[in-house]
């Protein structure tokens, strides 16, 4: 099987909603509008059950199988929001909003669930139930944490849950996968340096503040080329550094920097803390300054179940000559990760071509993906659950 039909019917529709979503670009969980849409748009199909306002203005549509909802239960989540980048695509859908734009192509994942939604409402081959999870906030927001917070999953005894981000940088038509970690963890920290400040031109009457800072910069370099297992990942950047003092001549008193930490492992997360909390103390002790790390917490590691990733990888080779199931993982974070704590999942990647990345202003969704991405929400669930 390729790609169903039905979704190369449904291609121009499914277009028009995601080049829509596009033009009403809406940031973290502010997404009110593109909800409504996607509410109003999940009615008209008859889904079963549509409930917005889960985890603040996440939409949840429910579509009964032939058995009327008795077996397995599927979750598919998509995600709504945008990015506060101004677009450069050029494309005469732009967003209509300065400022913000579906760099991520978040306007693609919604505008395929939809598609798969109306099919199998349209449709219903299959046994037990399907539960559409559209969610607000990936982008930094934790909407997926505020979705399972808000007891989703077990309102709806969703039993596993499956995700989908397109990728550039790999055909349109070919997925991407891999079991166990597949993106990491993300966490930020902020360090502020505390001194002495004064005249730049009596350096030992301060503690110069931005000389600690420079060295706390260097030393955290070591944490991954010195510290960390080579054979594990690891990201410590540190990404603003600022000091109160803006003269050319005055040695400031406080520095704040900012910066993230990438882990894919829990046991390397919690050593890249605690090392990172030791070396800044550690070296503004040595220079005579004073230190403080505010470490956060943020987007847990995404983890693929095994058994789930197979049966990911299985639905799109039916769809697909092109099933990559060894992709290297990356770096970046996705709050997917909530979900996939909770229940067992898997989450895949779907080629956009060879586009700008997601997250630069000349980034487009490649609408020639639709159809295998609908095909695959949709197949998710048919293969999943069969219709007896
Ligand atoms: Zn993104
Ligand atoms: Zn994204």
């Amino acid at each position: 099987m390729p790609v169903k039909n039905r979704f190369a019917e449904l291609l121009p529709e499914i277009t028009a909603w995601r080049r829509d979503f596009h033009e009403h670009p809406e940031l973290l969980f502010d997404v009110h509008r593109t909800a409504a849409k996607v509410a109003e748009l999940c009615r008209s199909f008859g889904c079963d059950e549509v409930v917005e306002g889960i985890g603040r203005t996440g939409v949840v549509a429910v579509i009964k199988g032939r058995t009327d909802g008795k077996g397995r239960v599927i979750g598919l989540r998509a995600d709504m929001d945008a990015l506060p980048i101004h677009e450069q695509t050029g494309v005469p859908y732009a967003s209509k909003t300065p400022g913000k734009m579906h760099a991520c192509g978040h306007d693609g994942h919604t505008a395929m669930l939809l598609g798969a939604a109306k099919y199998l409402a349209e449709t219903r081959n299959f046994d037990g139930k399907v539960v559409c999870i559209f969610q607000p906030a990936e982008e930094g927001g934790g909407g997926g944490r505020e979705m399972v917070a808000d007891g989703m999953l077990n309102r709806w005894g969703v039993q596993e849950v499956y995700g989908m981000h397109n990728m550039p940088g790999i055909p349109v038509g070919h997925f991407a996968i891999r079991p166990g970690p597949m993106m990491a963890a993300a966490d930020q920290f902020e360090i502020v340096v505390t001194g002495k400040g004064g005249h730049a031109a009596k350096p030992h009457e301060c503690v110069d503040t931005t000389v600690v800072s420079a060295h706390i910069i260097v030393a955290l370099q070591t944490i991954a080329s010195r510290n960390v297992d080579p054979l594990k990942q690891v990201v410590v950047s540190v990404c603003t550094v600022e000091t109160d003092s803006t003269a050319h001549n005055v040695i400031p008193q406080v520095v704040k920097m900012k910066g993230t930490v990438r882990t894919m492992e829990a046991k390397v997360q919690d050593y890249v803390e605690t090392r990172l909390e030791q070396i800044v103390e550690g070296t503004a002790l040595a220079l005579g300054a004073r230190a403080e790390v505010h470490y956060q917490r943020g987007y847990p590691v995404t983890v693929n179940a095994p058994q789930n990733t197979d049966y990911a990888a299985e639905v799109a080779r039916k769809i697909s000559a092109h099933v990559d199931t060894d992709t290297p993982p990356l770096m970046g974070a996705e709050d997917f990760s909530f979900m996939l704590n909770e229940r067992p999942g898997a989450y895949i990647f779907l080629g956009n071509g060879d586009t700008a990345m997601v997250h630069h202003p000349a980034y487009n969704f490649d609408d020639a993906a639709i159809p295998f991405g609908a095909t695959w929400y949709a197949e998710m669930a048919e293969t999943r659950m069969p219709a007896a």
